[in-house]
């Protein structure tokens, strides 16, 4: 009898702390899943802020105007610059790819409307596209600018292993020096200092075109938002000259920057720092 009690009590135990169990699991999933909602609406929100740059870039006719002042203004100065070339002396212009002279604000669209954030793969597989548009005024001015025997080098922070899908990509858009000899991309360093070099070695690189201050100079690279603006203001006479400076808002070094070129900050924490950095009155 004592054994059949002691039995039946420890069924009826069994079954209440099986259904504790499952209560508290059921629990714990929903709050997991609270935090998977939160998670993914950090990461919705993260990704939303993202939407008006792009929608400018995409839609916005000053965009358009502002690239073709850029590229109008290059060929301004280049033309002072062609009549005073001495025998010999062979002409270079350094250019930046992304957001200079092709776009790819598509990929960008798409992370917004899906609610992903920008991944490797994702860049991947876009660049694997080549499909990537011309930057307004873009291809005329380097085919005008390759046809005053200027020869044009790609210098460009896409993987080397880019380079295929990339040349597939300029090639259509009928850019010229579109060939792996005039496209420097990254190997091992992201600086692109080394790689200027390298065509200083033989060219007198009379332009430096980007929409990145590090496409212009290393004296840019890992500073302050402070210092980057000091050493825009040092070299202020090269801009709209030497420099030419394509816009874009919707992401570069001025937004490492504001995060102090930190990686893996929560999208809390971001939006905590660019709160903190708006100047209101
Ligand atoms: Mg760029």
């Amino acid at each position: 009898m004592n054994k059949l009690l002691i039995f039946i009590a420890s069924l009826i135990m069994a079954g209440s702390i099986s259904a504790q169990t499952m209560q508290q699991s059921a629990e714990l999933q929903r709050s997991a899943l609270v935090v998977q909602d939160n998670t993914k609406a950090d990461v919705q929100k993260e990704v939303d802020i993202k939407m008006y740059p792009v929608l400018w870039h995409q839609t916005s006719a000053e965009y358009r105007a502002l690239c073709y002042q850029a590229f109008n203004v290059a060929k301004t100065y280049l033309e002072t610059l062609i009549p005073n070339r001495e025998q010999n002396e062979k002409f270079a212009i350094i250019t930046d790819l992304d957001e200079t002279i092709i776009d790819n604000s598509y990929l960008e669209a798409k992370e917004i409307k899906n609610g992903v954030e920008y991944s490797s793969q994702g860049w991947k597989d876009w660049v694997n596209m080549s499909a990537a548009t011309g930057v307004p005024g873009a291809v005329e001015f380097l085919q005008w600018a390759a046809s005053r025997n200027i020869t044009i080098f790609y210098i460009s922070n896409r993987s080397v292993s880019d380079v295929k899908p990339t040349l597939e990509n300029l090639i259509k858009l009928q850019l010229p020096n579109a060939d792996e000899e005039h496209m420097l991309f990254l190997s091992s360093e992201s600086t692109k200092e080394p790689r200027r070099q390298i065509v200083a070695k033989d060219y007198k690189i009379v332009m430096l075109m980007g929409d990145n201050l590090n496409d212009f100079s290393n004296l840019f690279e890992k500073k302050s938002i402070d210092d980057r603006k000091t050493e825009t203001d040092k070299v202020r006479d090269e801009w709209g000259k030497k420099f030419i400076v394509l816009p874009n808002a919707i992401y570069g070094e001025w937004e490492n920057a504001f995060y102090n070129y930190k990686r893996n900050l929560t999208p809390k924490e971001k939006e905590t720092i660019r709160k903190d950095l708006l100047k209101g009155y």
